[in-house]
This record gives C-alpha cells, structure tokens and sequence, in this order.
C-alpha cells in the first residue's frame, strides 16, 4: 500500500542529489550550531575530559565489555565482505563506512540537539556498532547498482525503495520501541544507552532513507565510464533475483512486528503518561542527580604541552584493552585490503569479456573442476558440484559458470599471438549428474538451470527435455544459452574451432529473442563506415555504411563531397506504402471476377479498409489494386505504415481484410497471405511501376568545377557513360529497375547499419540515374536519382538494436516521430536517395575517368595471403 509513496520518495531523493545532500548537511550544521548555545558539551572527546565516575569499574566489566567491543568490529568486518560479494569492494566499502560513520554522527547531532546527556557513551559504542546493519545500506545499492543508465539508477533506487522502505520503516519503528523498554528501566547506564541507541535507529532510518540513496545515486552518476556509456558496475543479475527473492517482505513477519509495535506503543504510553503521577516525585531526585552529573559534565583540556605532543602521549597512555580493539580492528583492516584481492579480481573479471575469452593459461579450465571457486553472493545459491571434487565446488553467480566451461572448451591460451584450441568434446571434459536428477532440478522452481552444469544442460537438450531453440529463453541469462548452443554445435563440426572467432559475449541477446533472429550461435561484426557530410534539403547528414568492400565508402564519401561544394541536394517523398499481396481462389473465374469488381467498388473498398485499419495504430489502407489469373485473384493491399516499414503490420491488416472478404464472398479461399504479388524481396517490375515503401526522388547540380577537380571527369564524358552504361546497358540486360551504376550498393551498406532488413535491398535498389547538362554553359551537371521502392523504417525488426539504433541516431530518425508518424522513416527514404546519387556521381565518374579498376586494386584487394589464411582445420586437411 505504501509501496508507491516509498518509491516516489527514493525518485525524488535520487534525482536530487545535491539538494539532499546539501539539506541534511545543512540541517546537521544547523542543529550542532543551535547545540552550541544549548551550552551540552557533555561528549567526552580528544579535547574534553571525563571526570571520573566514582563508581569502581571492576575487572570482569573490563573482559565483558572488551569482548564485546571485539565481536562488533568482527562483525562490521564481515558486513563488508559480504558488501564486497556486489563486485566493488572500496567504493560499496566507503558507502558501509559512510552509513555508519553518518549514522554516528547524526545521532550525536540529535542527541545534542535534544540536550541528553552522553556520560557513558564510550562504553556502550561497540553496542551500537551491533545497531548497524549495513546489508539495508548494500540491498539498496544493489538495485542501483543494476542500472545501465543514470536514468535507470533513479528508476533502481525509486524500485528499490518502493521493495525495502516499508519494511525498513517498520524495522525502525520495532527496533525503536523494543529499544527504548530499556529507558524505563530505572538504571542510570542502561537509560543513556537505549536513549541513544534509540536516537542511533531514527538516525540511521533518516540517513538510509535520504543521505545514502542520494550519495549513491551520485558516486554512480560521478563514475560512469563516458556520457552514454555503462556504469562501472554491472549487476544486472542482481535486480532481477533481488527483486524475485529476497527482498519480498514476510506477511506473517511484518504482522508480527505490526502487532509488537502496537504492544509496545501501549507499554511506553503506560509507562509514561499512565504512570507519570506515580514517577513524578522522582523529578527532585532527577534534579538532584542533573547536578551531580553538572558537577561531573567533562571539562575543556587545555594542555601546557604542544597539542601534538599532548594525544601522542595521550594514544601512547591506552588502556590494554583499547589496544587490543585498535589491533584488532588494523589486522582486520589490513586482511580485507591487501589479502583478499585475489578473490575481488574473480568477481570484477565478469565485466572483462575478453579476459573471459582468452583466459591465461593458469586461469584455464580446470580438470578437477567445472567451475570458478569463488565467494556465492547469495546464501540461496547452494554449491552445485558437477564433477568428482562436489564437496569443494562452490556455485558462483552464473557468468564465470558459464565463461569457464563454454571459453575453455574452444580457446585455452593464446602463444606467439596465436589461439591455442582444445578440441575435445564437452561430454568428455564434464561429469554431469543422472538424467532424473537433472530434470528434478531443472523443473524445481527453486533451483533451475543455474543449478546445472553445462554438460547438465546439454544432457537435457539430447534428452528432449529441453528444445534446443529455447536454450536461451530457458537458461537464467541468455547469453549462457548461446554458449552452450556454440558447444553442441561447435562438437559436430568437423572443425571444432570454427566458432572460436564469432564473438557472443557482451551483447544484449534479449532484445534479439523472439524478434530478430533464433538458434542465435554468436553476431557477425561487420565494419561500419561514414560518409559525409551529405548536404541534403539544407542539412548536413552523416551517413553510417556497414560494409566489408573497400573503397565504397571512400567513393560515397567523395560524391557527397562534390553535392556540397555545389550547394547540396534537394529530395521529395513522392508516395508512401508498403504493400502486401495475398492469393485468394474462387471456385470459378467469373465469380473472381466479381470479388474484383466489389473490391473495386468505393463500398467494397471502405468495407475492407474498416477491417485493415482496425488491426494497427498506424495501417491506413491507401489502395487495393487487384489482378486475376483464371480463378485465382491477387488482391494488392497498399497502405501507410507510420515509421515502421511494415511488413509485419500489413501482413497483419490483411488477414483481417480477408477475413472480412471471406464473410461476403464464404467460397472465397485464401491461398496464401503473400502471392507475390507485393513484391517482397525479389525483382518484379510490379514494385518499379506501382512503387512499395517509400518513392523518393533526389537531385543536384553539380558545378562544372566541382565535375573536373572534385570527379576529376567532365560533364559530357559522364552523361555518355551514363547513357551507354545506365540506360541503354540496362535495356540491353532486360532490367527492371536497375537503370543505375550501383545503388545496392549504398542502399545494402546503409540497410546493415541501420537495422533495416538486408533483403529488401533487393527491390529498395530500383533506381534510374539520370544526367543532362545544366548551367548557362551546358557545362554543369544535372543530376537525379528516382527510387520508387524503398523499404524502412526507423521502428520495429532490427532498428529495435542498440547498435543499429546508434546509427540510426547518427541521421536523427531513431524511433518513431512524436510529431509526424512516418516522418523518421521518410526522412531515411531521402537520405538513402540522397546518398545512392552521391554514390552514383563517384562511381560514373570513376567510369568515365577509368579510374575503376585502379582505385579497386589499391582499396579493395586483399593484402593478405589468402592462402595463409584458410585457417587451422583446413590446413590439417579436414
Ligand atoms: P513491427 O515491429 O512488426 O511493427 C511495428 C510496431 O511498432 C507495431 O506494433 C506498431 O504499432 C508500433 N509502432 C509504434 N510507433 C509506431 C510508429 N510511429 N509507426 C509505426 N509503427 C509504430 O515492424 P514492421 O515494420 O511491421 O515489421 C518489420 C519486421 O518484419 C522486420 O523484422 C522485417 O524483417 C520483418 N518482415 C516481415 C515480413 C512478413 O512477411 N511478415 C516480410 C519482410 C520482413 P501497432 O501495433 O499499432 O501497429
């Protein structure tokens, strides 16, 4: 219930910062200034000495309260190794030690600020070390710290508050209660504690809920790597699992503590308002007491030595048992800082990828044992044993599980530069557990597949028990369901290595899952160019070109050059949708031809258009242009698409289409959705005539000097190959669109960076180039490039990918038009054009100069003895 007030607070604290942190500073100064002329200055500090208490403090008090002393700072201690388990030992260290720092701090401040007295405090200190618990301080930064984006931390930290603050509050507020029975208890010492260590839990409740989430929304802002880029810590496996598990509050516990706090709240209101008459005649004794205690309150130290020399004697003076504290607490330090590195860097290694990937030789797979040996951050991951040595493997969280058995199978060193490989197969490297105990673990809720080995896995997946294409929607992160899939694919390859070059690592798989692609083995980087700037429509674009051919981008890059130093290019958007053609039968041809003529009809069409438009946000149905072939009918749907290109959408509409034309027509048969008729992905004049996706035309004229210094050619020797070559050339092939020197090359390039799908180069290349002389001269060139077939988008497919959505962002059309629904996707349409002439002004002029083949052999030839390079397996012969 209170839930969304607790996570509007932690957004508000965390999108703050500064202002939070400034306000309890502030305040903090505020209330040790107003304590100063309150005149308490009863602390025994460095600089105030206690007067000694008559009463004999006897030797056992001494043991008790040293020992005590000791079991807090052992017990601070392992609060911190358990903080260090989150991967960032020092910074969520700080964090700890700021919590408990603050937290004293600020209960002295309140105390002071109330005017309680503090005589005893020294003893009762290492109490209150046992107060802090600094798991609260680490759950909180574990949900910040599973952030990818600042935003994202505000979001976490909102969450987390949302998950922690109610039963933090109610924590406090038991705590407080249970705590503060001790201030009635009529014993002086034991009232001064509870008093405090009551003011401790309200302080430590206020600092959690305020300093801390700003500071650690602060410390992450302060450190992350670059503007865009990921935070230093990535715990993205912690929030889920956090949020799933441990974090949930205990219904019955919370009752629980609801109804002790409800008696508590009853026993403290009994005891001092029901019973204050009865307590009343012990205020003169209190009085009484208050000036004693005056006459005991620590007095200013002024020493007559040198300050430096007075606490140098002062610390050299300790009590044995101070000593042993201060001992303790510097061997302790010291083992956490200095020894347990080796551990630390374990963990911090899941942020390395390639670390993982060529791990060094002592770092490799480890016969004796399947996984990394490393500290389980949760109490919940018990110790999985795969292999004969169970009893000594402990389950770490599951990437070095994973990085560990998958990596090593395929790289185990690298020598002279070279990849060393162990081929041998995963079944014979791993021991896995029976079937039926796999299966149970697998199936149990509280277990899963991170529970299992790989080899498990695997055992499963040979078994049935597991479809090999769900691997990694099955598994506890994707990314361990592509490195087991590269395993039992890399195992029935004749060259087992063969995957050893296709990165997997370190790429966002779910946004590739159910999407883009499936049985996904790993993702082919391919280099990605710029050319520009490509003055277009009086702005300037950069335009990114995914492409492994030498000199294209260079080439593209020199024709926009020659646009802008002739004043730019100008485009338009001629027409706007994208097709889809499904094949529907009729029992004869003349009752197809009267489906025809009803689709044809403004009432046929208005009827069909209510079911298409109704299927989508943005699916208009713009047309219907339908052909028959004996009974078979080809009903072309045509419509806009906002920003999408549309292929699923339309596909979509029109299945309502038809079977809105079934309920007229009931013998009606639909064949299949697309007849081809569309054309989707293959050559077909239909798309050249009738035009699919977005038509665009671009132009420019370009400079006679622009022609002979920048294309180093002439006007006339271009428009001659271009007749010869584009026009004329084409005609002589019997093309359809392809009245063009090389626009798929451009549109290809551009489809690749920008998430676009690659097959539709095919018919988004459709392109008449065409050259005419201009200028008052005729010496200037007239350029344009007709495109009626482009197919994009800027959302949905592949566009939904980081990386391509970077290159869409380059160009300003990421995502869908707040403003103007297909704006964003139109506007990539005339970029594309735009560049295909660029292309075609460098490459004609490449032609007419006979600069081709010359500039192909110096760019685009590979250096590299191809021979050297057919990699291990052939050359063994396999
Ligand atoms: P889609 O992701 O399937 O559909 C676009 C989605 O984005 C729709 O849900 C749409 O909402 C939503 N949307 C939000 N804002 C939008 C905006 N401003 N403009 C347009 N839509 C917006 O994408 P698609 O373009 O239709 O399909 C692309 C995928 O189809 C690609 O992966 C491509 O490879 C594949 N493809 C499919 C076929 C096929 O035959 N099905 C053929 C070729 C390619 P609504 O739900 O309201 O529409």
């Amino acid at each position: 219930m209170l839930s969304p007030l607790f996570r509007a607070h932690g957004l508000l604290v965390a999108s703050h910062p500064w202002e939070v942190i400034v306000g309890t500073i502030t305040l903090t100064i505020c209330m040790l200034s107003m304590n100063m002329f309150t005149g308490n200055d009863q602390i025994c500090g460095w600089n105030l000495d206690c007067p000694k208490t008559e009463e004999e403090i006897l030797s056992s008090d001494i043991i008790i309260l040293t020992i005590t002393r000791c079991i807090a700072i052992v017990y601070i201690y392992f609060q911190f190794q358990s903080l260090r388990q989150l991967g960032s030992k020092y910074i969520l260290g700080i964090a700890g030690l700021f919590t408990i720092f603050s937290s004293f701090v600020f209960s002295t401040v309140v105390i002071h600020f109330f005017d309680k007295e503090l005589t005893g405090l020294n003893e009762a200190l290492p109490f209150f070390l046992l107060l802090i618990d600094l798991s609260k301080a680490c759950t909180l930064a574990k949900f910040a710290l599973s952030s990818n984006s600042q935003d994202e931390v505000r979001e976490n930290i909102g969450t987390g508050m949302a998950v922690l603050g109610p039963t933090f509050t109610l924590d406090a507020l038991v705590e407080c209660l249970l705590i503060g029975v001790g201030t009635m208890s009529g014993v002086k010492q034991l009232e001064i504690m509870c008093g405090f260590g009551c003011m401790s839990v309200l302080a430590n409740y206020f600092v959690f809920m305020t300093f801390f989430p700003a500071c650690v929304s602060l410390v992450l802002e302060l450190s992350r790597e670059s503007q865009e880029g990921h935070p230093i810590w990535q715990l993205n496996d912690f929030s889920r699992v956090m949020e799933e598990e441990d974090n949930k509050p205990n219904p019955v516990t919370q009752r629980v503590k609801m109804i002790m706090s409800l008696g508590l709240v009853m026993v403290h209101a009994h005891s001092r308002w029901i019973s204050k008459p009865l307590s009343s005649n012990t205020t003169g004794s209190n009085e009484q007491l208050g000036m004693e205690l005056d006459q005991l309150s620590p007095r200013r130290i002024e020493p007559e030595m040198p300050l430096w020399h007075f606490y140098l004697s002062r610390m050299i003076t300790m009590d044995i048992e101070q000593v042993i504290c201060l001992a303790l607490a510097l061997l302790l330090a010291v083992k956490y800082i200095f020894f347990e590195q080796v551990e630390m860097e374990s963990t911090l290694s899941l942020r390395n990828p390639i670390t993982m990937a060529a791990p060094s030789p002592n770092q490799q797979y480890n016969k004796t044992c399947c996984m990394r040996k490393s500290s389980a951050p949760r109490s919940a991951a018990p110790a999985a044993p795969c292999r004969e040595e169970r009893d000594e493997v402990i389950r770490p969280f599951p990437a070095p599980t994973i990085d560990c058995q998958s990596k090593s199978l395929f790289v185990i060193g690298e020598e002279d530069g070279e990849m060393k490989y162990d081929n041998t197969e995963p079944s014979l490297l791993q021991n896995p557990r029976g079937l039926d105990e796999c299966v149970s673990i697998f199936n149990n809720p509280e277990q899963g597949p991170y529970h299992l080995s790989d080899a498990e896995v695997m055992l499963l997946v040979t078994s049935k028990h597991i479809p090999a294409y769900k691997l990694e929607a099955l598994m506890e992160k994707p990314e361990r369901g592509v490195a087991i899939r590269r395993q039992m694919i890399s195992a029935k390859l004749s060259c087992s290595s063969a995957l050893s070059s296709l990165p997997y690592i370190n790429y966002d798989y779910s946004k590739v899952m159910g999407t883009c692609c499936e049985n996904v083995i790993g993702y082919i980087p391919v280099p990605v160019g710029v050319a520009g700037p490509l003055h277009l429509d009086g702005k300037q674009f950069q335009v990114p070109m995914a492409t492994t051919e030498g000199c294209l981008v260079a080439s593209t890059n020199r024709g926009c050059r020659a646009i802008a130093l002739s004043g730019g290019a100008s485009s338009c958007i001629l027409a706007d949708g994208m097709t889809r053609g499904p094949v529907v039968r009729l029992p004869s041809a003349c009752k197809a031809a009267e489906v025809k003529a009803w689709l044809e009809s403004p009432d046929g069409f208005q009827d069909i258009s209510e079911a298409f438009d109704n299927s989508s946000r943005f699916a208009r149905l713009q047309k219907l242009l339908v052909g028959l072939a004996g009974r078979n009918l080809y009903i072309r749907f045509q419509c806009r698409t906002g920003d999408a290109m549309g292929m699923n959408m339309i596909s979509k509409g029109t299945e309502k289409a038809l079977s809105r034309l079934q309920q007229h027509f009931p013998e009606l048969q639909v064949v299949a959705v697309s007849g081809n008729y569309c054309t989707d992905k293959k050559p077909a004049a239909i798309n050249w005539i009738e035009g699919r996706g977005k038509s665009a035309v671009c132009e420019a004229t370009i400079s006679a000097k622009v022609v002979q210094e920048v294309l180093k050619t002439t006007t006339e020797a271009l428009i001659e190959v271009n007749i010869s070559k584009n026009l004329v050339g084409s005609a002589m092939a019997g093309s359809i669109g392809g009245f063009n020197a090389h626009a798929a090359n451009l549109v290809a390039a551009i489809y690749i960076a920008c998430g676009q799908d690659p097959a539709q180069s095919v018919s988004s290349s459709n392109c008449i180039t065409l050259m005419e002389p201009s200028g008052p001269t005729g010496k200037d060139l007239y350029i344009s490039c007709t495109m009626p077939s482009i197919e994009v988008g800027t959302v949905g497919g592949g566009t939904n990918l980081p990386p391509q959505q970077a290159c869409l962002k380059m160009l300003g059309v990421q995502g869908a038009s707040q403003q103007y629904p297909g704006e964003n996707a139109c506007q990539l349409a005339r970029i594309v054009c735009a560049t295909v002439l660029a292309g075609e002004l460098s490459l004609l002029s490449a032609l007419a100069a006979g600069h081709l083949v010359k500039s192909h052999m110096t760019h685009n030839r590979s250096k590299v003895d191809l021979h050297g390079t057919q990699g291990t397996c052939s050359r063994r012969g396999s």
